[in-house]
């Protein structure tokens, strides 16, 4: 297997990336607890996009697993899990925007992982408009038994990651989310790791 692209995402900011069918992507948490929201689009039809929402109601949980298909808002295939050592990704929480730290937390002028993303991307000509629901990889989310949300702090620990094999050409970007308000990534904002290899 050999590794043809490394991007290290900054705490805080986001990066793009391309890869094809067939290739895989691995996403390290270098530090550990930093939350990554997770976007996808299928690089043949922009309007095509990875949605956990239409991954859950496939795989009808909320955990994701080696062995699992995430689906795209079209309900295709778009990537298999291979292998995860960090367990606990979120499936239902949008991501931050300025609106989420002006209106939930009073803070103007927040880095959020929308801006982020909108700064990546936006040389293909994709903004907020166009991004489905992340997937937050290493953020913990608990659900009581009488359906409350509970936010914890990430369970990763360093070095954790997890591997997606792509089942179609996508655009990817990853935020190495700027949340510093609650507990969700812990006490510090740190980098992401974004691998992709030739599965050959
Ligand atoms: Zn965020």
């Amino acid at each position: 297997m050999e590794k043809i692209f490394e991007v290290r995402v900054p705490g805080g900011y986001a990066r793009a990336f391309e890869a094809k069918k067939g290739q895989l992507l691995k996403i390290i948490d270098i530090e550990g607890q930093q939350v990554a929201d997770f976007i996808a689009f299928n690089k043949e039809n922009l309007k095509e996009k990875l949605s956990p929402s239409h991954t859950y109601i496939k795989i009808l949980s909320l955990n994701i697993k080696p062995g699992d298909i995430m689906r795209s808002n079209l309900r295709n295939p778009m990537f298999e899990i291979i292998e995860d050592t960090g367990k606990n990704h979120d499936l239902l929480m949008p991501a931050c925007d300025e609106r989420r730290y002006l209106v939930d937390y009073g803070i103007e002028n927040h880095r959020s992982c929308v801006q982020n993303f909108e700064e990546v991307l936006e040389k293909y000509n994709l903004n907020r408009d166009d991004f489905a629901n992340p997937v937050n990889l290493f953020q913990k989310t608990r659900i009581t038994e009488d359906g409350k949300l509970i936010q914890e702090t990430g369970a990763s620990k360093p070095g954790d990651y997890i591997v997606f094999k792509c089942l179609q050409d996508i655009i990817g970007a990853i935020s190495a989310c700027p949340m510093d308000v609650n507990p969700i990534g812990g006490d510090k904002i740190t980098d992401i790791l974004v691998q992709i290899f030739d599965n050959e």
